[in-house]
């Protein structure tokens, strides 16, 4: 009885795992080693097999047998166990404890005696969760909702983002306010750009000559560039939330907001702000493809909505970042 009980613990943690892993789809080996272990493991419970796996068993799926298993597999370990669980381990353990789990899943190796032919096992494992570390949601369990979205900070940020952010893609102290005044920044250099060029402009007193119609095309797009930062810098500080900007995102990567979080103690006392990059993702309800954030324009102005990689534009949700919730907009 007990035996079925943790049976039944061990397949929830995997799906739980599994599920997590889904919302961002990513194929790099170390999600594919933690994707085959969570898929596996649930197989096994069901056909009543082995629940812990030796490398050659990983390797022979995920790698296709190409190489020595246990330096194959020892190379990702290392990544997976030193990087990516740091980086999850909070949004994991928010997407369990919805879920009703007391402890988050992970992956644990446990080492061989030694000795020819021992190979170290892999599983899966209940982590107990530290509630200090999870935003607390509760308080909107009863808030309809059509769609919830989880954070996942596997981002991949510039190298000026790097520069500019603490770690985990967060920023405080003068970080902090760099990136709340950095579209102004932007803004002022764009101004003097555009008032050196006017400055060009008049300076000769001679007949319009097409050089001239080129200062007045270059004068334009500035005056358009200084209009973009003070819209984004507007937007910052009033909506708490936008679209981060390119510049802080490798190429590929998009879809990360540039939000301001309060962080708060145990207590729920005010402890201090943040800049944060994150990346939300959510399951589209109709379809079940993928659901990221965008721009809400042209249709919800100076909104971030959360819109379905399969059907962008009917597919579109709103994003409440208190709730991590959303409804149907359209
Ligand atoms: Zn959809």
């Amino acid at each position: 009885m007990e035996e079925q009980q943790e049976k039944e613990e061990l397949r929830q943690l995997a799906q739980c795992l599994k599920d997590f892993l889904g919302l961002d789809r990513m194929y790099t080996n170390p999600y594919a080693i933690l994707s085959f272990l969570a898929d596996q493991t649930i197989k096994n419970i069901e056909a009543n097999r082995h629940t812990s796996f030796k490398s050659a068993e990983i390797a022979k799926t995920v790698s296709n047998g190409n190489s020595e298993p246990s330096a194959w597999l020892s190379q990702y370990w290392k990544k997976i166990d030193r990087d990516l669980k740091p980086l999850h381990i909070n949004g994991l353990s928010e997407f369990a404890l919805k879920r009703g789990l007391k402890k988050y899943p992970w992956v644990t190796k446990i080492e061989s005696p030694g000795g020819a032919g021992h190979q170290a096992q892999y599983l899966i494992t209940g982590i107990e969760i530290d509630k200090s570390i999870v935003v607390k949601s509760d308080r909107f369990s009863d808030v309809p909702f059509d769609i919830e979205y989880v954070a996942v900070q596997d981002i991949k940020p510039s190298f000026i983002a790097r520069f500019i952010f603490n770690a985990n893609h967060s920023a405080i102290g003068w970080r902090k306010w760099l990136l709340v005044f950095y579209p102004m920044l932007e803004m002022v250099a764009f101004s003097l750009l555009g008032s050196v060029l006017i400055l060009g402009f008049f300076m000769g007193n001679h007949a319009i000559t097409s050089r001239d119609l080129v200062y007045l095309i270059f004068i334009y797009f500035t005056f358009l560039l200084c209009k973009h930062a003070y819209q984004r810098s507007h937007a910052f500080l009033n909506d708490r939330i936008i679209m981060a900007s390119d510049h802080f995102m490798s190429f590929k990567e998009n879809n990360i907001v540039q939000e301001l979080v309060t962080v708060n103690n145990d207590q729920g006392d005010f402890l201090y702000k943040k800049v944060q990059l994150t990346k939300y993702v959510g399951i589209c309800p109709i379809c079940s493809a993928q659901v990221v954030l965008e721009k809400g324009e042209p249709d919800f102005s100076k909104r971030v909505v959360g819109r379905c990689k399969e059907s962008p534009r009917e597919h579109v949700y709103s994003f409440d970042r208190t709730m991590k919730k959303g409804n149907r907009l359209i």
